[in-house]
């Protein structure tokens, strides 16, 4: 069973993947090469971020924005409780999809409401 701890190390990595897929330039991409909690952000280089967060796509931007929102639920201890009904996020959910906000059931349930939207 993964720590608190180590779902954050996953979601950190996995954002900086995702900014990985949009940097261009070497400075870019040495950015992503110095290690976790993001110096990246200490540098000041917010500006040039948002130019990499421009070029993602929409889905990898969804990503991220999942990702900070799940980061910021382990903050605030809020972390692995499904949004839609408050029950506990099973934990091999969590494991598969680190950034889940939703438990299996509600998570579908959106799915086949935004179906029956198109
Ligand atoms: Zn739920």
């Amino acid at each position: 069973m993964l720590s608190r701890e180590e779902i954050r190390k996953t979601l950190l990595g996995q954002r900086r993947d995702l900014f990985r897929q949009a940097a261009q330039t070497e400075e870019e991409l040495r950015w992503f090469e110095s290690d976790i909690e993001s110096e990246v952000e200490e540098r000041g280089q917010e500006e040039s971020m948002v130019r990499l967060l421009d070029r993602l796509d929409g889905r990898a931007k969804a990503e991220i924005e999942a990702i900070d929102q799940a980061l910021v639920r382990i903050e605030s201890g809020q972390y692995g409780r499904c949004e839609a009904c408050g029950k506990d996020i099973p934990q091999s959910r969590l494991e598969a999809f680190p950034a889940a906000a939703m438990c299996m059931t509600c998570a579908q349930a959106g799915e086949n409401q935004a179906a029956l939207r198109k």
